[in-house]
């Protein structure tokens, strides 16, 4: 029998996840990819001998990814090594830093011994949300194709659980009176690029998450996952093709009858998936609106994430400074609200920097260090004209982190220096309005709401990755991939529970 064919458009986390267990199922696995590199969000950015994560940096409950490894005949822990990042980051805030660390005992000590008291709000913090948590997680486990899906048990038992009408940092502050204990709890918002006074208080899940199973890092950075997960398809058969873009998506009778690469080449296989930035997609790849739900005219009106600006600096200096350190603004509400409600440049941005180098000595020569500098920024809804502000904005973050951090100033040892701006996220990596976590997770477009799995309205498409259901983050969009993946087995009759 010949093996039915499925196309992958994009070599993100989703699509070779997906990758990964439909070419172990046997299928005929061909992955699209527009970049000369896999691994989308999630890849390499090499600059001289510096080697730097292009997106993502933290990762937590591997086991999530290792069960899809398994499923696929492969084990995560041969494939890459993870590093425990250890304090699991640094919160500097003006009067106080904070070191959450892997051993939740330890985290229990720092803040008895920074906020008095205040450690009887995490003890009951991680017992509620693990409530929350086993109750959530089936729900975010399983296809919300259908609105009667919110009517299936697990379902019902989980929405009293959800804290509906409270947002997330309504939720903290039933646990913590310190304002600074409640942002530390409620950052992991900015996972879903969005603020902690927007973010449904369901979210909770996203700190308790690292509190519970850890933050790690893989040796030679994030993009060892997707290459691990390029090599697992190959092995199964599959192909990845970069440098392989599809412009157009020739649809008929509901269903994709052809792609269109760039060089004028075509394939029409049984199923397609699709990776690429679902909003992207859909307002740019078709040749009609996939739905009257996800028409561009509608896309244009749903919710988006915020864009981060980047700076990827090769440093001639080593620091002894945490993996990864966030140093809040000193109003963090202004900064959020000038983010995501006035979409403007704040005076006094929050920082990310991510130094690598003191997990793993991979990543650049001996005495050098590769910082990666990351301010969450409005998307590109501001109309900000980045190729006139992104040097400003740099020469700002490279000012506030000299006064503000032990880091000082960088410049005099910087040997490479790259940026990345909203503007290049949406012209140059084909993300809707540059919003580099996506589709917003507002209650109005998750589960039933955010684009399906299965996608009503084309036979043959399928979608996974950030901006489709369940949402964006890594264990998430793994999740995103393993869903795709059943469902196009079940359309064949194989009920598979991976
Ligand atoms: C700066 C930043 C920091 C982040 N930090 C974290 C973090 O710390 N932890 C975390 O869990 N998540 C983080 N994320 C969010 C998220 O996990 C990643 O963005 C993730 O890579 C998204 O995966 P995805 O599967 O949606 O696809 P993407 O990574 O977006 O990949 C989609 C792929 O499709 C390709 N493509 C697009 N159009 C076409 C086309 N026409 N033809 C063929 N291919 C095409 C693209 O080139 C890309 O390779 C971060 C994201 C960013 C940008």
């Amino acid at each position: 029998m010949t093996k039915r064919e499925i196309a992958i458009i994009g070599a993100g986390p989703g699509g070779l996840a997906a990758g990964m267990l439909l070419s172990s199922w046997g299928y005929d696995v061909q992955v699209y990819e527009k970049q000369p590199f896999v691994g989308g969000r999630t890849s390499q950015k090499q600059v001289g001998r510096y080697t730097f994560d292009r997106g993502p940096t933290f990762f937590s409950m591997p086991h999530i990814l290792d069960r899809l490894f398994q499923a696929a005949g492969h084990s995560l822990h041969e494939e890459v090594q993870l590093k425990t990042v250890e304090p699991m980051y640094e919160l500097q805030f003006p009067e106080v830093s904070l070191y959450p660390s892997n051993d939740q005992d330890a985290t229990r000590a720092e803040i008895a011994r920074k906020f008095p008291g205040e450690e009887l709000g995490f003890d009951r913090y991680m017992t509620e949300t693990e409530r929350k948590w086993e109750k959530l997680l089936p729900m975010l486990q399983s296809e919300h194709g259908a609105l009667v899906d919110y009517l299936r048990p697990q379902t019902l038992k989980a929405l009293p659980h959800l804290s509906l009408g409270r947002s997330l940092y309504g939720e903290l502050a039933r646990f913590f009176y310190s304002e600074t204990l409640r942002l530390a709890f409620t950052f992991q918002s900015k996972y879903l690029g969005m603020s902690p006074w927007e973010c449904p208080g369901a979210f909770s899940i996203l700190s308790f998450m690292e509190h519970k199973y850890g933050m790690y890092h893989p040796v030679g950075g994030m993009h060892q996952l997707s290459e691990a997960m390029r090599r697992v398809i190959e092995a199964h058969g599959g192909v990845v093709h970069t440098d392989c873009g599809v412009e157009h998506i020739e649809t008929k009778n509901s269903q994709i009858q052809v792609l269109h690469f760039a060089d004028g080449s075509t394939a029409s296989p049984d199923h397609v998936v699709l990776n690429a930035d679902a909003a992207h997609a859909f307002s740019n790849l078709f040749d009609q609106p996939v739905s009257k739900a996800w028409h561009p005219d509608k896309v244009a009106e749903k919710s988006y994430s915020c864009s981060t600006f980047m700076m990827y600096a090769g440093v001639k200096k080593t620091f002894n400074e945490p993996h990864h350190k966030i140093v809040f603004s000193s109003n963090y509400k202004e900064n959020v609200e000038d983010i995501a409600k006035r979409k403007v440049l704040s005076d006094d941005p929050s920082i990310y920097i991510q130094n690598g180098a003191v997990t793993d000595d991979t990543l650049s020569p001996k005495g050098t260090t590769p910082l990666y500098i990351l301010a969450p920024v409005p998307n590109n809804e501001s109309g900000i004209d980045w190729e006139n502000e992104a040097p400003a904005f740099q020469e700002k973050l490279f000012d506030m982190i000299a006064k503000k951090t032990t880091y000082g100033d960088l410049r005099p040892y910087i040997e490479e220096l790259e940026i990345i701006h909203p503007g290049n996220w949406e012209a140059e990596h084909w993300i809707y309005q540059g919003a580099t976590f996506s589709l917003g997770h507002q209650l109005k477009q998750m589960m039933y709401f955010r684009p399906h799995n299965d996608f009503s309205g084309i036979g043959n498409l399928w979608l996974t990755g950030g901006g489709t259901h369940p949402g964006s983050g890594l264990p998430t969009i793994f999740e995103s991939a393993r869903i795709t993946a059943e469902k196009i087995e079940q359309r064949h009759g194989i009920w598979r529970e991976t």
